[in-house]
């Protein structure tokens, strides 16, 4: 890798896959003037073939020794470089239209994505690798083990397409794990139906921090029997089973009653 040491405590996991590059390239389908993002840009692999098709590229990188490689590689008035913590990084100043893209770091991906969701409404979509582990874990459909607070909050705020796996061997070092690639596209603000979307939150966070309990217990300080009747869930159901759209109707019940989230 050019003299670079991968810092595990980065989560670096550097594409060497020609293939797996172009087709992620494909995937996102850059224009010269869209306004980009880049998540990790590392060693560049993904930075480069998107720089060959955009004007400008902006990335947030977290690691002093990769940045400096960057800077030496690329001008400035082509990319500019964020020095710092996505975690902590304000995407909302890049202006609307956004479009985010990145192999992400695993170690820090899921509140990474939740990050995200909060700052979606500028966002025009994004575009993911992943632990494929994750991935199937926020397109899961209710019913099984892999359906939680990931799946609920970001199928409420995006749709989502799983669009292809990735071997660990496309990468170096190679992870333990297989990776996929997915595309979250924020559904427009007026079709998101949540009074209050703090409370839904708040309400999902309960339900699953004991899935195998029933919903009625789980829940019990803020939705009452009479709240489960008139919403026409069974409450003796699990976290697991409610739908998105039934943790919406309880979120909204409960914000309709006057009940303010405590986040
Ligand atoms: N994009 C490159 C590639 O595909 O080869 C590198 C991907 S590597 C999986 C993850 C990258 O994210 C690394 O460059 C790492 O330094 C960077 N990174 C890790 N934690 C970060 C954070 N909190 N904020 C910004 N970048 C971070």
């Amino acid at each position: 890798m050019k003299g670079h040491i991968a810092r595990k405590r980065f989560g670096q996991n550097f594409l060497v896959s020609p293939g797996v590059v172009a087709k992620i390239v494909d995937a996102i389908l850059p224009q010269a003037d869209d306004s980009v993002v880049e998540i990790g840009p590392g060693l560049g692999a993904l930075t480069e073939p998107l720089l060959a098709r955009l004007e400008h590229l902006h990335v947030v990188e977290i690691d002093r020794d990769l940045i400096a490689r960057l800077r030496e590689r690329f001008p400035p008035e082509r990319l500019t470089i964020h020095e710092g913590d996505a975690l902590q990084f304000d995407f909302s100043v890049l202006g609307p239209g956004l479009r985010v893209v990145g192999n992400l770091p695993y170690n820090i991906s899921t509140p990474l994505l939740f990050h995200l969701a909060a700052s979606a409404d500028g966002v025009r979509d994004m575009h993911f690798m992943l632990q494929r582990e994750v991935v199937d874990r926020m397109v899961a459909p209710p019913g099984g083990s892999e359906y939680g607070r990931l799946s609920v909050m970001l199928q409420y705020r995006f749709e989502m397409e799983r669009l292809f796996l990735v071997p660990p061997g496309a990468f170096n070092p190679a992870p333990k794990v297989e990776s996929a690639v997915v595309r979250l596209v924020p559904r427009p603000r007026q079709v998101l139906a949540a009074v209050d979307e703090n409370l839904l939150e708040e309400v999902v966070k309960a339900a699953f921090s004991q899935r195998r309990k029933m919903l009625r217990n789980t829940l019990r300080e803020r939705v009452s029997e009479t709240d489960w009747a008139e919403l026409g869930i069974d409450p003796t159901r699990r976290a697991e089973e409610l739908a998105v759209g039934d943790y919406l109707r309880v979120a909204n019940r409960l914000a309709e009653r006057g009940t303010t989230a405590s986040l």
